[in-house]
């Protein structure tokens, strides 16, 4: 089991950087996704881990073996790698079996041992069942986890993924990210998973380096991302929520509902801070004069509850989740239970 460290990597498309200084550690075993918007420089990052791009700077090494750096470059096949890409690129007339086998007939394991390696790996996607089949007779699911399968033959120490899930229905990519944890969870591989979908990463990683412009700008638990978004720009990118003007608290801090109330009373409003729909209460009594009270512009029923779109007498735009329908153009009265201060981009 090896760590799997990325130090302040940079590469240069002519005078673009498409990744900049970027610098991570990976626990052995862990899952971390690249998330980012298109563009931001994942598919670069993962493309240098894999050994299909040179490095502008930087160094990349894996259990204190340098694998990577602007006059090192250890070739794809010896770094215990190995890429699962979004187009599966599985051989349409090559079996099941074949397909995962083929990694190891390149490298002349034959026999027993072959036919035992393939079996494991196609036990660890559940696929042992569709061995002799071919390709076009799997759903694009399946084929997913053949792919996935041929990339485990060879007990790669770090596997690579870009947005592996890309080409799946909605359905199927949520069936598929239990595959991925089972995987993950029997496989021990350190995985490292490109994907510009925030409920993906979210629902798998154990941390997630979110990337912007080819740089990192926080690399935390989905928990703490969530919870604890550094910035106005990562707080807009992860989850839902509102994004207000206050007069006091600095970035980084956690405010009460006292604390929220006083800073949306002063005049100077200056610090940015969010408010998370969960942390909004929206009052059944018709609201008084000492309430903080909101315009109802409209609402979307989500199932389970009515997400509400309202409106504060100032302008501002913030979004509540309600059980029951409201009228559109109702006034309430709010409570906002707490709020997080977001450095400004
Ligand atoms: P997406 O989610 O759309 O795949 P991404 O985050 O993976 O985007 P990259 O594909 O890594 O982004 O691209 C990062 C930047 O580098 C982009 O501006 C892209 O145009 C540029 N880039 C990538 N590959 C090359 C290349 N071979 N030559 C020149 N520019 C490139």
């Amino acid at each position: 089991m090896a760590k799997l460290s990325i130090e302040a990597v940079s590469k240069y498309f002519d005078e673009h950087a498409a990744v900049d200084e970027l610098s991570l550690a990976v626990e052995p075993g862990e899952f971390v996704a690249l998330l980012g918007p298109s563009g931001c420089g994942k598919t670069t990052m993962l493309r240098m881990l894999a050994g299909f791009e040179p490095l502008t700077r930087g160094e990349i090494r894996l259990g204190g073996e340098l694998l990577a750096s602007p006059t090192h470059h250890l070739p794809p096949e010896q770094r215990h790698m190995a890429m699962v890409f979004q187009s599966y690129a599985l051989w349409p007339h090559m079996s099941v079996a074949d397909n995962v086998g083929y990694p190891l007939k390149l490298k002349k394991v034959r026999g027993e041992a072959y036919r035992k390696r393939v079996e494991q790996a196609l036990s660890l996607v559940a696929l042992e069942k569709y061995a002799s089949r071919t390709p076009q007779d799997l759903s694009g699911g399946q084929r997913q986890r053949v792919a996935l399968a041929r990339c485990l033959v060879n007990e790669p120490a770090v596997v690579l993924l870009d947005e592996p899930l890309a080409n799946l229905d909605r359905h199927l990519r949520a069936a598929m990210e239990q595959s991925f944890h089972e995987f993950h969870r029997r496989t021990e591989a350190t995985m490292v998973y490109v994907t510009h979908d925030q409920g993906e990463a979210m629902a798998l990683a154990d941390r997630i380096a979110v990337m912007r412009d080819g740089r990192l700008v926080q690399w935390a638990t989905p928990q703490t991302l969530y919870r604890e978004p550094k910035s106005q720009w990562v707080a807009s990118f992860i989850g839902q929520g509102s994004q207000l003007m206050i007069a006091a608290g600095e970035p980084g801090r956690r405010l009460s509902e006292a604390e929220l109330m006083q800073g949306l009373a002063g005049t100077e409003r200056t610090q940015a801070v969010l408010i998370r729909p969960e942390h909004v209460r929206v009052a059944s009594t018709t609201p008084s004069d000492r309430d903080l009270v909101a315009r109802v512009e409209h609402q979307v029923f989500r199932g389970e509850r009515f997400e509400l779109h309202l409106r504060l007498p100032g302008g501002e735009a913030l979004l509540a989740y309600h059980p029951q329908a409201l009228t559109p153009g109702q006034q309430v009265a709010l409570t906002l239970t707490q709020g997080w201060c977001l450095e400004s981009d």
